[in-house]
């Protein structure tokens, strides 16, 4: 099958033919039908050390994680569950499947999950993918293969905007607009958030989650943000989500958050950073860091994907074939116009 195919730190991707998958006992094979290109894997391709607390990828591996495929291979344990033909979106590990965190839908806490895009199990930047019959949420019709991709970081904003315990009535800042900070605030704005503010340098990305989930948005460029939100909202919100994750991210979440506030770190930042932990020390904040998502926000997030209550389109700025896929990988480490770019393995 076509892959593409980590070279080394900083290298553009290699599209080459590898090995077919085969399942094993409890898993599947699906063909990939739409693969988000996530931004923790364009971070993970420039890792070249330990400094940030990451290790380099080794030469070789197929990341993607963020995918939707039709199975098309089962391991003899997985026909209880499952047929060829049906759709699914997959989380993208493979548990043990025996253990408390797998039988309650949280594989991702098994001491023996593989994580697909990192190493042992390959990843979904592929013609096939290897996946759990555990982990994966079947699709109905009405999600089509680029929704069903995205319900990955759709589960990301779900999980995180529930660890924030939001009230219906309170208001959020979130800072930045990518697919993380997008996810975040289409859920805000279903568990009843007043004001959900958004903040971001790019004019594109403002435009599209002013359209899908913030009720205003912020050039922090053009105007102080703390200025911009008492003009919006007259106060500090009371959360404050980081959904960018750079160095820096997590102090301006602390600057931005009011006395009493709650900061939650969505994104992931793989370098050293500093923090001024008086400020935080002196507003009383709360921190909370969240990581990935547990099966019920998939299920979820399928749910109301296929009954229309939510829309993930607006999410989506491109798709690409194999093509130009290592060329786009690497535009995208630098273009922070886009917002979900997804990779089409059926597409030229
Ligand atoms: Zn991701
Ligand atoms: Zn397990």
């Amino acid at each position: 099958m076509l892959a593409a195919v980590f070279q080394a730190p900083g290298r553009p991707l290699g599209v080459e033919r590898i090995a077919d998958p085969t399942p094993g006992p409890r898993e599947m094979v699906v063909r990939v039908k739409a693969c988000g290109i996530c931004g923790s894997d364009l971070h993970m391709a420039d890792v070249h050390d330990t400094e940030g607390g990451m290790t380099p990828l080794a030469p070789g591996v197929v990341m993607g994680h963020e995918f939707a495929g039709e199975i098309v291979a089962l391991g003899a344990e997985a026909r209880a569950a499952w047929r060829e033909g049906q759709r699914v979106a997959v989380l993208p590990f493979i548990g043990c499947g025996a253990c408390a965190p797998c039988l309650s839908g949280r594989a991702h806490r098994c001491a023996r999950a593989q994580w697909a895009g990192l190493g042992k199990l390959p990843g979904a930047y592929a013609e096939y993918a290897r996946v759990g019959a555990l982990e994966c949420v079947a699709l109905p019709d009405s999600v089509d293969d680029a929704s069903g991709a995205m319900v990955e970081p759709l589960a990301v904003g779900l999980h995180a905007v529930r660890a924030a315990d939001v009230q219906p009535g309170e208001s959020a800042l979130v800072i930045g607009a990518g697919p993380v900070g997008f996810a975040v605030a289409l859920w805000l704005r279903q568990f009843g958030a007043r004001h959900v503010i958004v903040s971001d340098f790019s004019a594109d990305r403002r435009k599209l989650v002013e359209a899908s989930g913030a009720s205003a948005v912020i050039d922090p460029a053009a105007e102080p943000v703390p200025e911009a939100l008492r003009r919006i909202a007259g106060e500090r919100p009371a959360l404050v989500f980081d959904c960018v994750g750079v160095p820096g991210s997590q102090q301006l979440a602390m600057d931005y958050a009011p006395t009493d506030g709650r900061v939650i770190v969505v994104g992931v930042c793989m370098q050293p950073d500093r923090v001024l932990p008086v400020k935080a020390v002196t507003k009383e904040l709360t921190l909370k860091y969240v990581f990935c998502y547990e099966k019920r926000d998939f299920e979820l997030s399928v749910d109301l994907l296929a009954r229309r209550r939510i829309d993930a389109s607006a999410m989506l700025t491109g798709t690409v074939g194999f093509e130009g896929f290592a060329a786009m990988f690497e535009k995208l480490k630098r273009d922070k116009t886009q917002c979900k770019v997804l990779l089409n393995p059926g597409e030229k």
